[in-house]
């Protein structure tokens, strides 16, 4: 790939093109990079590069020619090395908002060109004339666009082949899935009272991936809830895993099934609640009790319904005809990472044919669950309850249980 910057410092940007992982990358020709100096386009005695504003109001604005023939300059080298007519980028505080998706994009390009503005900006014409794009680096304005060309520069060219050790290394960053990434650690192992996460060190890759992820879509969803719901509107689970033999769905009705669906429930809910409730609380999810809550609900219209593998029960879902609702939703631990969730989750709701809408509740802090069911069609519809540890003696910390309703996808 080749990048050109046009721009009034040349120096600057060329200075940063030079260092750590670009300058190496750039020493071993993984990419070729030239810096333009806009003066040296000039045709004026003076060198001048601006000039004020038609129409009046303050500071000054680029000249288009020097930029112009700059920017044809450009294309004659590339036409010159047998390459594709540069791509040219103009950075501005009005252009398109840049993320990582438009550096997956230019990336493609054989030859990116990015001119950098100053004062006031540049003519319009010129953009008008040259520019394939105007991209800005956010919601602020810069004094000149260097910067912004070089963050452009910076997060294109890492994703040149070979610019950066592994391949990988971009791919689980922060972005590239639609995800911010996990929190990170190095040693020591406790610094100033401060202990790693435990899963990390227990060396297995399945725990440490899926806590990895929790994080990771936690994050996203508390810190940019916009990249959460563009995650899971753009990852659909639009194919549910096949039923195997030997894998069913049976309403609870025997008294065995009850106490099998009891013990489901109770543990379920206790390993929902278990990082949010208070060990007083979790201490009343005995099997009994939670078997007198699903009779109890039982009397008010619930039907509930074992999912078991090889006559082993390792799932459990609640409906309510009555009401459309959906609940209960849990799996053994034992059993995760099937689609069993999916599964249930999908049968549940064509018990509920009757309801366009079903709705089911969650709490915020049950990312594994809120990802299943956002990525299942089901979204957000208020907050059913809040759990504040200020006026709940149950509650350890703050959380929310959000009401989800059913939109066909
Ligand atoms: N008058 C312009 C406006 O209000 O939009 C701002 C001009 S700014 C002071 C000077 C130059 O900095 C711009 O021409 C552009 O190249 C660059 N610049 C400033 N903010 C930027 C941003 N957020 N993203 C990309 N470039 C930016």
């Amino acid at each position: 790939m080749r990048i050109d910057i046009v721009t009034l410092f040349p120096e600057l940007c060329d200075s940063f093109l030079s260092a750590s992982i670009l300058g190496r990358a750039r020493a071993k020709n993984l990419f070729e990079a030239h810096c333009h100096q806009i003066r040296d386009y000039t045709t004026n005695k003076q060198k001048q590069t601006d000039d004020y504003p038609y129409g009046g109001g303050c500071g000054m604005v680029l000249y288009a020619q020097p930029i112009a023939d700059c920017l044809r300059e450009v294309q004659r080298q590339c036409a010159e090395q047998g390459r594709a007519k540069p791509h040219v980028v103009f950075l501005t505080a009005a252009g398109h908002p840049y993320n990582e998706e438009a550096a997956k994009r230019l990336a493609q390009y054989e030859a990116v060109t990015l001119v950098c503005g100053h004062y006031e900006g540049i003519d319009e014409r010129v953009i008008e004339a040259f520019g394939d794009e105007e991209i800005s680096i956010g919601d602020y304005v810069l004094t000149g666009g260097e910067l912004a060309s070089l963050v452009v520069a910076d997060s294109v060219l890492r994703l040149q082949p070979g610019v950066l050790a592994e391949e990988k290394g971009y791919q689980e960053e922060s972005y590239w899935d639609g995800l911010l990434e996990y929190p990170q650690y190095t040693r020591p192992e406790v610094w100033e009272g401060r202990a790693v996460p435990s899963v990390l060190l227990t060396g297995d890759h399945q725990k440490i991936d899926a806590w990895r992820g929790q994080q990771s879509r936690t994050r996203t969803r508390l810190r940019r809830p916009d990249l959460y719901e563009h995650w899971c509107d753009t990852h659909p689970l639009t194919e549910l895993p096949k039923w195997k033999r030997g894998e069913n769905m049976r309403l609870v009705k025997t008294e065995e099934q009850w106490d099998v669906a009891a013990r489901l429930f109770a543990e379920g809910r206790h390993d929902v609640c278990k990082d949010v409730c208070t060990p007083l609380y979790l201490d009343t999810l005995t099997p009994e009790h939670c078997r007198e809550e699903l009779q109890s609900e039982r009397q008010n219209g619930w039907a509930f319904y074992l999912h078991s593998t090889k006559n082993e029960a390792d799932g459990m879902v609640g409906v309510c005809h009555k009401t459309g609702q959906i609940s209960h939703l849990f799996v053994t631990s034992e059993a995760r990472g099937r689609g069993i969730g999916s599964k249930m989750l999908d049968f549940a709701r064509k018990k509920l044919a009757e309801y366009e809408h079903p709705t089911l509740t969650v709490l915020d802090t049950n990312t594994r669950a809120l990802a299943l069911y956002r990525r299942m069609g089901w979204r957000p519809a208020g907050v059913e309850a809040v759990y504040d540890p200020a006026d709940d003696p149950t509650a350890a910390v703050y959380c929310q249980e959000l009401k989800l309703r059913y939109e066909a996808q």
